[in-house]
């Protein structure tokens, strides 16, 4: 009987235990996960370096120290991964999106829903997109939600929104998205929605600069300008679909920051080449998956400007134009044909994933991403073969890592 009391109590003791920790657990900080060391990869940096036999730490989702093998130190009691033999690259950006539209083979405003846009996310951890941009084409508050609450409750990947960008009425995007943006007739009504984008906290303002083969009325100068000054008034910057090469230059001569085309009617001149080495932040997205598929005459033409703008050292960065009406819904996948079309374009391995990381990351002042240095955010692609001597190596992926965590990979 005593025996028994005493066994009763210690259980209640226990249990009691159970219930104080439980409780302390609710109430503090989970401790961090432990240190874990990833040694033996050859790491493509994103700037351009690489480190043949790389060690790096990851502590509590950042890089806590990158380095050579043998000469980074691991905290005491930290995880190890060997990964000898394999290649680690940072995690790609995707400064040009459209989310939200595509959903079981359909294209549908009705589409747009916080499920799809889960969806969505989840395929761009899977393919290593730690983060994406979209571009002006979004309904309701869902991007804004998504955009402001921690990366972790959706798959890790990081959002930024143009929210609704500025076209004339009924023009702009191709149905389903045509009836997002504001419809803009006046100077007043522009320099009004982007006072609206501002309140909002937008991450830029997105234009749409194009006629559509003459099938809608194009944003004309006067209403692009009063939308850039009104921008800048209000410290946003502007980015711009465009097409073709004339739209180009009177769009740089009026103070656009970003191109998310490359303009496929006319062969880059020296005149835009002269305006653009006036402005060195201006970039350019180059969104070639679309005319990849289609594939018309402007094709050709459209890789030799990429490698012109190339060679006179202008930004180019990863924009891909997933989930819009040209370039399909393989959120992801299509990151990884954007670099095979790069290089096509005459950028090397190294430019392409310079495009598709660092540059992509600094077009969307994204600090912690875009390279793999220390105090950066860990988040990685592993490779089974190096992207740098043939650039479809980087689909060939083992692991993805966001923000310190490997994601749990589900494809399309
Ligand atoms: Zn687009």
């Amino acid at each position: 009987m005593r025996h028994l009391k005493v066994r009763m109590a210690t259980r209640s003791a226990v249990l009691i235990g159970i219930c104080f920790v439980g409780a302390l657990a609710a109430q503090t900080p989970r401790p961090a996960a432990r240190a874990v060391v990833f040694e033996g990869a050859r790491l493509i940096v994103g700037d351009g370096r690489v480190v043949e036999r790389s060690a790096f730490v990851v502590s509590g989702g950042t890089l806590a120290s990158v380095g050579v093998q043998g000469q980074v130190t691991a905290p005491a009691g930290a995880d190890r991964v060997d990964l000898t033999g394999k290649t680690v690259m940072p995690a790609l950006v995707d400064a040009h999106t459209h989310l939200g539209y595509r959903k079981d083979g359909t294209f549908l405003a009705e589409n747009f829903t916080r499920d799809t846009l889960l969806y969505e996310l989840d395929q761009f951890a899977s393919y290593g997109v730690a983060a994406v941009a979209s571009a002006g084409t979004d309904r309701g508050d869902l991007t804004f939600q998504l955009r402001d609450e921690a990366p972790e409750r959706h798959g890790g990947v990081v959002v930024r929104t143009a929210w609704r960008g500025l076209a004339p009425p009924d023009a702009g995007p191709n149905p389903p998205m045509r009836s997002a943006p504001y419809g803009v007739s006046s100077e007043e009504e522009a320099r009004r929605d982007v006072r609206e984008l501002a309140a909002r906290k937008v991450d830029f303002v997105k234009i749409w600069v194009d006629d559509r083969n003459g099938t809608v009325p194009k944003l004309s100068p006067a209403l692009y300008r009063a939308t850039i000054d009104e921008a800048h008034k209000n410290n946003l910057r502007v980015f711009a679909h465009i097409a073709t090469l004339a739209d180009a230059k009177d769009l740089l001569r009026s103070g656009i920051d970003g191109f998310l085309h490359v303009m496929r009617d006319r062969p880059v001149d020296d005149e835009l080449l002269k305006l653009l080495a006036e402005r060195p932040q201006v970039f350019f997205t180059m969104t070639l998956f679309g005319p990849s598929q289609a594939k018309g005459e402007d094709w050709p033409r459209l890789l030799q400007n990429i490698a012109r703008l190339n060679a006179a050292g202008v930004r180019l960065a990863l924009g891909t134009d997933v989930g819009g009406a040209s370039a399909g819904g393989r959120f992801g996948w299509t990151e990884h044909a954007e670099l095979e079309h790069m290089v096509a374009a005459g950028l090397t391995p190294a430019q392409a994933i310079g495009a598709a990381t660092k540059t992509a990351a600094e077009v969307l002042r994204l600090g912690e991403l875009g390279t793999i240095a220390t105090a950066k955010s860990a988040s990685f692609i592993v490779l089974d073969a190096n992207p740098l001597e043939q650039i479809t190596n980087t689909q060939r992926i083992t692991r993805v890592y966001l923000r310190g965590e490997e994601v749990r990979r589900v494809r399309n």
